[in-house]
C-alpha cells in the first residue's frame, strides 16, 4: 500500500512502508521447512513467538541506536589510574538481555557441562538465525559465550562451576567477579600482531606460578572485551596452551589486562573488539600444556557454525528487504515484483538463501547428533567449515545485489542495507578466513569417511563427483565449493519442495552460474512465483 503524504510542493507517493512488526519466524517459509526437516518442528509456536518480538519496529530501532553510538574504551580514569573498561550504548545491553533470556549463549549446554539434547542445535540456530536479521555485533560474545563451553570441558573441574553461572538466563553487564554475578559471558583471544592463522606463532607467555600461572603479553584482537573471562593462547613450557584468564583475579582484584585501543572497524560497530596487553594476567590452564590448538580447536568448530548461520540471517533480511521493496514499488506503471528481469534477478537470489538456509540447519541436526553417529559427526567436521566458506563468502555480494533492488534507497543508511553490507565480511574473515576453511575441508576429506560423505552427496544430486579425489592446495576452492553446493543440493532435496532443489541442482551444478543473479540459466515462471512467495508471502 503506497503511504501518501502532503508537502507544500508535491505529495509522496510509491515509497514503500518500512518492513517491520513482522513475524520473522511464520513469514519465513524455507526457515519453518528448514527447522521441521532437522527434527526441531514442534518448537515452532516458541520460535514464532521469538520472530514476533525480533521483527518489531523497536528491535529494529535498537539495532540502528546500538550502530550508531559505537562502544568507548576507557583506558583511564580522571585521576590518571587504569581503568580499562568499556561503556556501551543502552542498546546494546538491551540486545545482550533478549538473547542471553532466550538462551542463545547457551542454549545448547546442560547446567552440568554437557550437551542439550537434540534438537537444541536447530532450535537455537533458528533463534540466531532470526536475531542476525535485527542485530549482529552483539551476536559476538553471545557466540564466543556458547562455543567457549565446548573447550572448557577440558578442565571438568573449571567448567563445573563456569559452566554453572554462564548458562543462568541472566544478562549481567556489571563490572566486577564474575563469582559475585548472576551470568556471565566468555571472549576468546587467539590472534596476535604477527599471526592470527598460524597461532603457533604466538609469542604471548604463560609462566606457572603455584595453582594457576601468569600471562605475559599481547592480543592483536579481543572483541567483546567487558567479557568476564576469556579463552586466550600462550606458550606455557610445554607448548601452546589454553588459558582462562578472568577479568578479575581470585583475591578481588582487577587483573592485568590493559586496553590500547578498539579498532576502528568497517562493521560490527555496536561491539567492541580490542587491543590487549596481558601484564602478568592470572590465568587458569584449561587442558593439557601443549594441547592448546585441540582444547580450543572444540570453541572453533561451533563459532564457525555461528558465521554460518549469521551470514544465511544476512542474506535472508536484505532478501526480504528486496522483495518486499519491489512488491511496494512500481516503475514505468508496474511494481517492480511483475517486471520480467527484477523477477529473474529475485527468483535467483531467492534460491541462493533457500541453499543456505537448508545447508546451515542441515549443518547444526549434524551437530545435535554427532556424539552419537559418527555419520553425522564427519558431516559436522565437513560442513560446517564448508558451510562458513560458501555462505559467508556468498553474502556481501548476494546483500549488493538486493540493495541494488532498491534502487537508491538501499544505498541510505535508514535502509537497514548499508549495516548489512558492512557486517558481512567479518563472518568470512574471523575464526578462519576463507582459504583457511578450504584447507581444514580438504584436511577432513582425507579421512575414508568423510571423503564417502562427499561422493554419496554428488550421487544423490545426479552429477558426477570424480574431482573429489583432487587433493592440491591450488585447487581447493573449486573443490570446497562444488562440496557445499552439494550438500546445499541434499539439504534442499530434504527440506524445500522439488522445484526448487531441482533449480538449484540445474542452475548451481549442471550449468555454470555466471558472476552476476538473474544471469543464469533461466528458472521457469511457475518456480519463479513459487520462490518468491516463499520468501515473503504476499499479504
Ligand atoms: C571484527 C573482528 C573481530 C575479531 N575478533 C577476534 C577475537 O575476539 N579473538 C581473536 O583471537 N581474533 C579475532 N579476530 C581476528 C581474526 O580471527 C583474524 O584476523 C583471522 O583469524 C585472520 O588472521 P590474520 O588477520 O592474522 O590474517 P593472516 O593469518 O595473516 O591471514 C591472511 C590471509 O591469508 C590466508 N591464509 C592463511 N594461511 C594460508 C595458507 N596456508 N594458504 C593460503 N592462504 C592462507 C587467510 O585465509 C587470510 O585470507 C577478529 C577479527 C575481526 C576482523
Amino acid at each position: 500500500m503506497a503511504i501518501r503524504s502532503r508537502f507544500d510542493t508535491h505529495d509522496v507517493f510509491n515509497q514503500p512502508p518500512p518492513y517491520e512488526n513482522v513475524d520473522l519466524f511464520s513469514s519465513d517459509v524455507p526457515l519453518q521447512e528448514a527447522v521441521c526437516a532437522n527434527r526441531a518442528g514442534e518448537d515452532a509456536s516458541v520460535l514464532s513467538d521469538f520472530g514476533n518480538r525480533w521483527g518489531t519496529a523497536e528491535m529494529f530501532a535498537l539495532g540502528r541506536l546500538a550502530n550508531e553510538n559505537p562502544p568507548r574504551l576507557h583506558a583511564f580514569d580522571a585521576r590518571g589510574y587504569r581503568r580499562d573498561t568499556v561503556e556501551f550504548h543502552p542498546a546494546y545491553h538491551e540486545f545482550m538481555r533478549e538473547s542471553v533470556a532466550a538462551g542463545l549463549h547457551a542454549s545448547t549446554w546442560t547446567a552440568r557441562g554437557e550437551r542439550a539434547a537434540a534438537p537444541a542445535e536447530v532450535t537455537r540456530a533458528a533463534r540466531f538465525y532470526m536475531a542476525a536479521q535485527v542485530e549482529t555485533g552483539h551476536l559476538c560474545p553471545i557466540t564466543m559465550t556458547r562455543a567457549a563451553l565446548a573447550a572448557l570441558a577440558a578442565e571438568p573441574s573449571l567448567a563445573g562451576i563456569v559452566v554453572a553461572k554462564t548458562v543462568t538466563r541472566n544478562y549481567d553487564p556489571l563490572f566486577r567477579p564474575w563469582q559475585d554475578k548472576s551470568g556471565m559471558t566468555l571472549g576468546m583471544g587467539m590472534t596476535e600482531k604477527q599471526g592470527g592463522t598460524d597461532v603457533r606463532a604466538n609469542t604471548t607467555t604463560a609462566t606457572p606460578a603455584g595453582s594457576f600461572y601468569s600471562i605475559i603479553g599481547h592480543k592483536w584482537f579481543l572483541s567483546a572485551p567487558m567479557s568476564d573471562a576469556f579463552l586466550v593462547l600462550a606458550q606455557a613450557p610445554g607448548g601452546l596452551t589454553c588459558f582462562l584468564v578472568p577479568r578479575f583475579r581470585d583475591d578481588g582484584s582487577v587483573n592485568g589486562l590493559r586496553f590500547q585501543r578498539l579498532k576502528d572497524k568497517l562493521g560490527n560497530r555496536s561491539n567492541a573488539s580490542s587491543e590487549v596487553e596481558f601484564t602478568d594476567a592470572f590465568a587458569w590452564r584449561v587442558g593439557e600444556e601443549g594441547a592448546g590448538i585441540r582444547t580450543i580447536l572444540q570453541m572453533v568448530q561451533l563459532t564457525r557454525l555461528d558465521c554460518a548461520i549469521a551470514s544465511a540471517g544476512l542474506m535472508r533480511m536484505a532478501l526480504a528487504q528486496a522483495v518486499h521493496h519491489c512488491r511496494n514499488r512500481s516503475v514505468f506503471g508496474k511494481p517492480l515484483y511483475d517486471q520480467p528481469m527484477m523477477r529473474a534477478v529475485l527468483a535467483d537470489m531467492a534460491l541462493d538463501v533457500e541453499a543456505a538456509v537448508a545447508f546451515v540447519f542441515r549443518v547444526a541436526r549434524a551437530h545435535d547428533r554427532a556424539a552419537h553417529d559418527p555419520n553425522e559427526a564427519a558431516y559436522a567436521r565437513v560442513m560446517t567449515p564448508a558451510a562458513k566458506y560458501w555462505i559467508c563468502k556468498l553474502a556481501p555480494g548476494f546483500i549488493f545485489e538486493a540493495m541494488e533492488c532498491l534502487g537508491g534507497n538501499g544505498y541510505v543508511e535508514e535502509s537497514v542495507l548499508p549495516r548489512l553490507y558492512r557486517e558481512a565480511p567479518v563472518n568470512a574473515i574471523w575464526e578462519g578466513s576463507g582459504n583457511v576453511m578450504c584447507l581444514d575441508v580438504l584436511r577432513a576429506l582425507k579421512r575414508p569417511e568423510e571423503a564417502a560423505l562427499a561422493a554419496a552427496l554428488a550421487r544423490a544430486a545426479g552429477v558426477d563427483g570424480a574431482d573429489m579425489e583432487s587433493t592440491s592446495e591450488a585447487d581447493a576452492r573449486i573443490k570446497v565449493g562444488r562440496v557445499a553446493v552439494l550438500a546445499c543440493a541434499a539439504a534442499l532435496q530434504a527440506s524445500a519442495p522439488p522445484a526448487v532443489a531441482e533449480t538449484f541442482i540445474r542452475t548451481r551444478l549442471m550449468t555454470g552460474h555466471g558472476a552476476h543473479y538473474g544471469a543464469a540459466a533461466s528458472i521457469a515462471v511457475a518456480t519463479t512465483e513459487l520462490l518468491l512467495q516463499r520468501v515473503l508471502p504476499d499479504a
